[in-house]
């Protein structure tokens, strides 16, 4: 009987289900496995002023922060953010970090804006070759304003134009994978965040033109609307958007499994 007793009190401890809820595992990434987050804006260079006075470096910070936690929460994935703080970095001295650190994909972290204060919803942008026209154009010149002055942009590792990047087979890979991380990225947040997926644009952001490895801009919602622009301010709307990214990451290396099989 007292080992009866002894078995059953052994059972139960170690029954997953009364002791401690086990621990989700972790993905394995098998080709995303360094992610760089890069939080748009820092030090001098404010952003988007938005609708509650919160400049945009402010936001873009903690969402890249909350980004990195919910990888290493749900991946085995290496992160490497930009900035930590409220430092100055130029738009070269990102891409030459992102390029330093050999990471597999690179995400630039924004919130948008509209003079009319109406604009909501999501939209990722990567590379083009074009020039920018109408509010795509205003977005770029707000983005990549104050951004610049720095030395690795005045000597930019990679000379080559944006016309030649794209014709270079390496960086058309990276090209074509990026139009695949924008959408991705872009209907999960979409989801994620019960917003409206504003769509994929392409864009020549100073930011992607040196970037050696698939890139985009992912401009998470708009600052300057009343209700969207204070969501974006809070902790948990900014975990959200973190879960949406880290779904997009999940499904892209699936994805990427996949066409690497056949
Ligand atoms: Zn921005």
């Amino acid at each position: 009987m007292r080992y009866f007793v002894l078995l059953l009190a052994l059972c139960l401890l170690t029954s997953p289900s009364l002791g401690k809820r086990k621990r989700a595992r972790k993905a394995k990434l098998k080709y995303l496995k360094h992610i760089v987050v890069d939080p748009g804006h820092g030090g001098t260079n404010p952003g988007t002023p938005g609708a509650h006075g919160v400049f945009e470096k402010y936001v873009t910070l903690p969402i890249s922060l909350a980004i990195e936690a919910e990888l290493k929460r749900r991946t085995n994935a290496k992160v490497t953010l930009t900035r930590r703080d409220d430092s100055f970095l130029g738009l070269g001295e990102r891409a030459v970090m992102a390029n330093t650190a050999g990471g597999d994909i690179f995400l630039s972290i924004h919130c948008n804006a509209s003079t009319s204060g109406v604009g909501r919803g999501v939209e990722v942008y990567f590379l083009s070759a074009e020039s920018a026209k109408g509010e795509i154009a205003k977005l770029v010149a707000r983005e990549d304003h104050g951004a610049g002055d720095d030395k690795a942009e005045e000597k930019p590792k990679n000379p080559l134009s944006v016309e030649q990047v794209l014709k270079d087979a390496t960086m058309f890979k990276s090209h074509e994978l990026s139009q695949k991380v924008a959408e991705t990225i872009a209907s999960e947040l979409g989801k994620a965040l019960k917003a409206k997926n504003r769509g994929v644009f392409q864009a020549p952001f100073g930011v992607l033109k040196r970037t050696e490895m698939p890139a985009v801009v992912v401009e998470v919602g708009y600052l300057s609307h009343p209700i969207e622009g204070k969501r974006l301010l809070q902790r948990a709307y900014q975990r959200k958007i973190a879960k949406g990214i880290v779904r997009a990451i999940l499904s892209l290396d699936k994805s990427l499994s996949g066409k690497r099989r056949r």
